[in-house]
């Protein structure tokens, strides 16, 4: 029998990316897990129905035995099973972001022994979480250059209040040469590459595109003449785009891709907020990033840990260290609060190193358990 880690879900930032990245490393390493004091840094604690539906939908993949599944709960216990890949359908019933139930049940499925197939439900452009389009063209592109074809199909936008999204991730595992052992310390040889991103290469293209839906026309003119003033772009790199959805709805997304990397950033229009402050929200967000002159945006380097903590926790070969690194803006609380449940179940280590001028860090992940032989 495995011991269970105990997590206390009010340290650092003490949000929701503790609950979903504890149960992804849960289902991976096989250990259970205990989370007390569940989002204890939040102004209203607890399970929220997005973390609920992330928790339920663990369970679903590993057949998990799971105590204090309700909402509001301030403390749960999850004992995983085996994880089963396979098509399944997930859907939160309210605008709860559906990009981070995904983060909750990915990892697992990166490294399982066949394809799965996901629809899932809910809010696909949401504010303080990832939307759509940086999934798609951010985050996964990155994630399958780690081995892992994994694609993402969006059927439906869904905003809040009404939600209502859906969209299908298709999920090629990472071919590798052994299954997993489910041993924390000697999980062998998953499949997946290491991942090193220090320079962003040239930018070859930078485009403005406003989503709307059942909201007048004005709106998107309103975001794109003032992307346009803010980031003096011609016509050309500014588009809009009526989308499906349950209800109203209206985004700004900025895509710049570099050489080595596509960045994304979002502002999501919501009542009393003026068309001017979401597409400045947006830009604001891709100003900071040129400005830092790296490849990994603050988002993007939270996400990206926990598939290359993964990735240096292999111990494929006994003598060899898997690394990987990424430069980056300094990081948030939210990324250091992930560091810490990493370095929870996984035996690696994560080290921020300043650049000279401050503005930039580099992030080293490296496995020990090869070290500690
Ligand atoms: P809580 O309600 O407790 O804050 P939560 O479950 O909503 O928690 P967080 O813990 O705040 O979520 O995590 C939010 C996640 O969304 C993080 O992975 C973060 O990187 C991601 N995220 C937030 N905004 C963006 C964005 N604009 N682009 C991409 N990813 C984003």
């Amino acid at each position: 029998m495995v011991d269970p880690i105990i997590i206390d879900g009010s340290k650092g930032e003490g949000g929701g990316q503790v609950v979903r990245s504890s149960l992804a490393l849960s289902m991976v390493t096989g250990r259970p897990v205990t989370i007390d004091r569940v989002r204890a840094g939040r102004a209203k604690p607890g399970l929220k129905r997005q973390h609920l539906t992330a928790l339920r939908a663990a369970q679903e993949i590993c057949q998990a035995t799971v105590t204090g599944d309700t909402i509001g709960s301030s403390s749960f216990t999850f004992h995983p099973g085996e994880v089963v890949p396979g098509n399944y359908h997930f859907a939160i019933g309210t605008a709860g972001s559906a990009t981070l139930v995904l983060q909750a049940i990915l990892p697992p499925l990166l490294i399982a022994k066949r394809p799965s197939r996901l629809i899932l439900e809910g809010g696909t452009h949401n504010p303080w979480a990832p939307p759509f389009d940086f999934l798609q063209r951010s985050y996964l592109a990155l994630v399958n250059r780690m081995g892992p074809r994994v694609s993402a199909t969006l059927e439906r936008a869904g905003f809040y209040p009404a939600g209502g999204g859906r969209f299908i991730v298709e999920i090629e595992p990472a071919k590798r040469t052994e299954s997993l052992t489910h041993s924390p310390d000697a999980p062998g040889d998953l499949g997946l590459s290491s991942f090193h991103m220090l320079e962003r290469g040239e930018i070859r293209s930078r485009i403005g595109r406003v989503l709307l839906c059942n909201l007048p026309d004005h709106i998107a003119d309103r975001e794109l003449e003032e992307l346009a003033r803010l980031a003096q772009w011609e016509p050309d790199c500014l588009f809009r785009e009526r989308t499906k959805a349950h209800g109203p709805g209206n985004a700004v997304v900025i895509e710049v891709a570099g050489e080595h990397v596509t960045e994304v950033f979002i502002g999501i229009g919501e009542q009393g907020t003026k068309a001017e402050v979401v597409a400045q929200r947006a830009f604001e967000e891709m100003r900071d990033y040129l400005v830092a002159d790296v490849p990994i945006g603050p988002h993007l380097a939270d996400q990206l840990l926990l598939p290359m903590a993964l990735s240096a926790w292999q111990t494929d070969t006994p003598d060899h260290r898997r690394q990987g690194s990424f430069r980056t803006m300094r990081l948030t609380e939210h990324s250091k609060t992930h560091i810490a449940v990493l370095q929870a179940f996984l035996n690696t280590s994560i080290v921020i190193e300043e650049e000279e001028r401050g503005e930039s860090f580099i992030v080293k992940i490296q496995g020990e358990a090869a070290a500690s032989n």
